[in-house]
């Protein structure tokens, strides 16, 4: 994947294309063993952390992008460009599609048009409560419900009230003002949210099941080093 031909989107202004590729750098992914007297006794290089950084050409922004290129797990794997900043917050991952659509589509309007963005992550929210089945005739009934199940914790009870508020506001007041900052923060709400219900679950097992396939490589490696020792003791 060309760096400089790869589509992204500059979540500044929404725009998706070829970015204009400014500059990169490497940051090596690297494991250093050490033994009782501090002597380096094990270093392997992992990979590469890519850093990207480009500028949007509708709107003149900053985008910073990464990309990890793997050595090993499995070798040579190349990950897809994602984009840091401005930070969409959220990954797809383990996101229903319906879901991630509505808070991206959300997000990118966050420079354009802020009662429209906070519109969104309203409706955004509210599509949470329909997949996860809140009951209730409007959306605090819903988060209530959520949170009395425990499907959702406690402490994001204000985060939904505020992106609730925010989301009334835009519908029904022409003359209210909606800072920059109102409009990050009710961002991070949503995303904390989707990540908390959708994104983190899937990456956990996903990471748990790595590190458990390691430690089985590394038990039948020593298991079979053990053999070869036996069989040299024995000979
Ligand atoms: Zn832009």
């Amino acid at each position: 994947m060309d760096p400089r031909k790869t589509p992204l989107t500059c979540y500044h202004c929404g725009n998706t294309g070829i970015l204009t590729y400014v500059a990169q750098f490497n940051v090596d992914d690297i494991v250093i063993d050490k033994n009782e007297y501090g002597q380096v006794i094990y270093e392997d290089c992992l990979g590469f952390l890519k850093w990207y950084l480009y500028k949007c050409p509708v709107c003149e922004n900053p985008v910073l992008a990464k990309q990890y290129e793997g050595n090993c797990d499995p070798p040579n794997c190349i990950n897809d460009i994602k984009v840091i900043y401005p930070a969409l917050v959220i990954t797809s991952k383990g996101v229903p599609p319906k879901i991630f659509q509505a808070y991206e589509a959300a997000v990118k309007t966050r420079g354009i048009d802020n009662a429209i963005c906070l519109l969104s992550l309203r409706r955004t929210l509210e599509m949470v409560c329909k997949d996860k089945n809140a009951q209730g005739d409007n959306l605090e009934k819903k988060i209530d419900d959520l949170i009395e199940k425990k499907v959702l914790p406690e402490m994001m009870r204000d985060a939904c009230w505020i992106v609730r508020q925010c989301g009334n506001e835009a519908a029904h007041a022409d003359d209210v003002e909606f800072s920059k900052r109102e409009v990050d923060e009710a961002i991070e709400y949503v995303s904390s949210i989707i990540t908390y219900l959708y994104s983190t679950p899937v990456k956990v097992a996903d990471l748990r099941r790595r590190i458990e396939e390691r430690q089985k490589k590394q038990k039948a490696e020593k298991q079979e080093q053990n053999n070869v020792d036996g069989e040299e003791n024995n000979g």
